[in-house]
């Protein structure tokens, strides 16, 4: 058995009898260390009760959302058809909280109502939203969340950022003196208090995050019982990198409730929402090495998947790690992740007419060659870290090539299909 890294439970066995079966480029999760992300989230210090809700837009796929709600997890909703589609892998509305940019009408409005009455969670995001919502809320007695803008963010890149002026979301705190106003003439009270300051958060932050977040609920919200710090907890995909320590966070947001309660005499319940730091590391992108070339400046090692498969480094010059497998699956050629001598330099490049297509750019854009041992056509080609925001964000269909298929390395180490590669005939069919 040859593992790819030392926390994967995929092999180079597994490699080659996911590709013999459904072919390249395709995206294999790791369902163990989904579970185990779960429970280290769950199973976070806390105070007075905790939710932990996944952010779904990291990844959708109905199979991984029926894994991580089975491990206890809430979800948090970024549209409509997100709520309607986790309701459909069979989570039930009351463990959905809708945190979106959308503002309904006609039928989406008669949705949102019909789900609302079934227990759905809004928060309001806007003035605009909570004038929108506040008559049927009170007129049905539904409780409102509000997501406040704090001013400051953090994320692993300024369009991660989503907490500081530059970005737009939430009722910014220049604002909350006319949403109470708003919320009193009608009779509404808010409970759920809610901030998300952004993706792949420093430390620091976070807890800044939550000093904040629990000053403003003692200066303005003298009616909460529950405080959401959001997501945004960072991953380390690459070796060297570090992640959040997720204990640690909870200790430090546990000590800070007690002291909140200890303060004021009130017992806040506590969320989060974690996407990226649940789904992640389980992903990984296997494709095949079908051309090499070079230029004066690089080797270039040509892929059937690349940006149309994993965006983000095209997005946010994110780093992924490159394995390379041997073709007929007997062994590991190359990790970044061991010590063996990696003697030849490449780019990795897809196959879209696209300079920037490339899993090994820098922030500017910039193709940058990896170290690793030399592969040859025909290997596999490897990229980790994908299990977020790959295959529910990416451009898929561009140059015309299909979403590619999504394999489950189960818990008992079978593979299992759970999205089928699409067909030329999906992709024209909306065409008239
Ligand atoms: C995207 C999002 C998250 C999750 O962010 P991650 O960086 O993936 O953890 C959490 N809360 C809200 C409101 C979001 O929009």
């Amino acid at each position: 058995m040859h593992r790819l890294n030392n926390f994967s439970n995929l092999t180079s066995e597994g490699v080659a009898q996911v590709t013999g079966a459904y072919g390249t480029p395709v995206y294999v999760y790791d369902e163990s260390l989904i579970l185990e992300r779960c429970r280290e989230c769950t199973e976070m210090p806390q105070a007075y009760g905790l939710v932990v809700r996944y952010a779904m837009k990291a990844n959708s796929n109905r199979r991984l959302l029926k894994i991580i709600t089975g491990a206890g997890l809430h979800l948090d909703a970024s549209s409509l058809n997100e709520v309607i589609r986790a309701n459909l892998a069979g989570v039930p509305y009351d463990r959905i909280m809708l945190t979106t940019q959308e503002v309904y009408s006609d039928d989406m409005r008669a949705k949102l109502e019909e789900l609302l009455l079934s227990g759905l969670r809004y928060n309001a995001c806007s003035l605009y939203q909570l004038q929108l919502i506040s008559d049927f809320a009170a007129d049905n007695s539904i409780d409102v969340g509000i997501r406040i803008h704090p001013g400051i963010g953090s994320g692993e890149s300024a369009t991660r950022n989503t907490g500081d002026d530059y970005s737009c979301f939430g009722i910014h705190l220049s604002d909350l003196p006319a949403a109470h106003k708003y919320a009193a003439d009608k009779g509404l009270t808010f409970k759920h208090i809610h901030v998300h300051i952004g993706s792949g958060a420093d430390t620091k932050m976070w807890r800044q995050n939550i000093d904040l977040l629990l000053k403003i609920i003692e200066d303005h919200f003298p009616d909460a019982d529950t405080v959401c710090f959001g997501g945004g907890l960072k991953e380390a995909r690459m070796p060297g990198e570090y992640a959040a320590d997720v204990p640690l966070l909870g200790s430090y947001a546990k000590m800070q409730v007690e002291d909140f309660y200890r303060r004021t005499g009130r017992k806040l319940k506590m969320e989060i929402e974690p996407g990226t730091y649940i789904v992640a590391n389980s992903g990984y992108a296997v494709t095949s090495l079908i051309d090499k070339k070079r230029t004066s400046r690089s080797n270039f090692i040509i892929t059937d998947g690349g940006m149309e498969i994993n965006s983000r480094p095209l997005l946010y010059g994110s780093k992924h790690p490159v394995y390379i497998v041997s073709g007929d699956g007997a062994r590991v050629i190359s990790s970044e992740f061991d010590d063996a001598k990696h003697d030849f330099e490449a780019v990795v490049a897809g196959k879209c007419c696209e300079s920037g297509d490339c899993q090994t750019l820098d922030m500017d854009g910039h193709a940058v060659p990896r170290a690793m041992v030399e592969p040859q056509i025909g290997d596999f080609v490897v990229i980790g870290g994908v299990g977020a925001y790959c295959s529910s964000m990416s451009p898929y269909n561009y140059n015309s090539h299909p979403q590619a298929p999504e394999v489950l390395l189960t818990k008992k180490g079978t593979l299992t299909e759970i999205r089928k590669r699409q067909t030329l005939e999906q992709m024209l069919a909306n065409e008239v």
